[in-house]
């Protein structure tokens, strides 16, 4: 055993990890239907007017502005007419929502504004229920800035200029490793005294979802030349290498010697509960991160340490809005010396800790999310707190 050295708070652990971490420089041009969640690489001006021409923002009649009295109603123009009659004086057309004005109109004169006789209710303005070209969006206007979440909206302006594609940062590419000898990967017959890797999936997951493209790897040995083989050829060609297991001061917890030898430590070992020997550090231009193998250690530290490393990654903004505001359904007793996060359920606005123990993943998988309750702090039922989703 080779006891932890001076442990890091569960914030300063972060900040080193995220200070570390550079946005990705790589980009991609892809399609829109590929585009959702992504981030726009650089700057996009709009290559046309939208809309591209004056239309009509109502059904009705399409006037011009300046006549008295009743209309003379000339001609009919749906939305995508491509030949337009040109209103002399006296004149009007029936006009769609959407459909370009004819030449000599300005105005527009709702359905329900209009008599039998041609005549109008209200005497119409000049420009009334028109959207003029470009009013939307005007020629050379920005569509994008580069840095963009691709939202749907987004998207949507994007298409409404006519392309079909966009320039983004690629995601940032990760190498998923489980260790442990002890390890058996699902789908493969039971055997006594293994048990399944369950840590692959639930991180794959957790990943993805925070923007990255993710590379699972056949589980490793509890060997130091593995390991260190491992983590230098996966360092070459990903941004984030990330393992669970043999995190921690065993004597068969290799993980922190493989890194030392073939890169640098940035951490090892955090004041969290669960997930104490989080390691940290870098291989060549790759960041490292070994978590413990303990499944909810691992899904806890991923939760709180790796999601807001992904999303730097990626040039994601932090997802702190995701968090859900709730009130507390029991008294919560914190470590004196851990930053404790614990799983919680909510119900109506109440969140129920579920925690059984430090190596059941049945207390993570019947929780909607976690809390954080700070060193030596206590918090009582009733008291408001933020709910992190999974
Ligand atoms: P370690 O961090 O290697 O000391 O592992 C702590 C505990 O987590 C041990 O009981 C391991 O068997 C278990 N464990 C390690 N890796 C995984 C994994 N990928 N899936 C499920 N359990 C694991
Ligand atoms: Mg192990």
């Amino acid at each position: 055993m080779r006891p932890f050295g001076a442990l890091l708070g569960a914030d300063e652990a972060k900040a080193k990890l995220l200070g570390a971490a550079r946005r990705v420089q790589r980009v991609e041009d892809a399609p829109l239907d590929a585009a959702w969640g992504r981030v726009a690489a650089e700057d996009l001006a709009s290559p046309l007017d939208v809309p591209g021409f004056a239309r009509s923002t109502m059904d009705g009649y399409a006037v011009r502005s300046a006549d008295a009295g009743p209309r003379r109603v000339v001609g009919e123009i749906p939305a995508g007419a491509t030949v337009l009659p040109k209103l002399g004086p006296g004149e009007a057309a029936r006009i769609a929502t959407g459909a370009p004005l004819p030449p000599g109109a300005d105005a527009v004169v709702r359905v329900e504004d209009a008599r039998e006789d041609g005549s109008f209710r209200v005497a119409p303005k000049p420009g009334q229920f028109v959207d003029a070209a470009g009013s939307d969006l005007a020629r050379g206007a920005p569509v994008l800035r580069a840095g963009d979440v691709l939202t749907p909206a987004r998207l949507g302006l994007v298409a409404s200029v006519g392309l079909a594609r966009v320039r983004m940062l690629a995601k940032p590419r990760v190498a998923l490793f489980s260790s442990g000898d002890e390890l058996l990967s699902p789908g493969k017959e039971a055997q006594p005294l293994r048990i399944f890797d369950s840590n692959t999936i639930t991180l794959r997951a957790l990943l993805a979802r925070e923007g990255a493209e993710v590379f699972p790897q056949p589980a490793l040995p509890d060997e130091l030349d593995a390991l260190r083989d491992a983590l230098r050829a996966a360092a070459r060609s990903h941004d984030l290498v990330l393992t669970s297991g043999g995190a921690s001061v065993g004597a068969r917890d290799l993980v922190v010697d493989a890194l030392r030898a073939e890169g640098e430590v940035l951490f090892h070992g955090v004041r969290v509960k669960p997930g104490k020997p989080l390691l940290a550090g870098r291989v060549g231009e790759a960041l490292v991160v070994g978590l413990p193998g303990n499944p909810t250690s691992a899904l806890s530290n991923a939760s709180i340490f790796v999601a807001p490393l992904v999303r730097r990654l990626a040039g994601l903004p932090d997802a702190a809005e995701r968090a859900t505001r709730a009130s507390l359904g029991a008294d919560v007793r914190g470590e004196p010396d851990r930053h404790l996060f614990l799983p919680v359920r909510l119900e109506a606005g109440r969140a129920f800790p579920t925690f059984k123990g430090s190596g059941a993943l049945t207390s993570l998988a019947s929780s909607d999310g976690w809390i954080g309750v700070p060193e030596g702090a206590t918090l009582a039922a009733g008291a408001q707190v933020d709910v992190h989703g999974w």
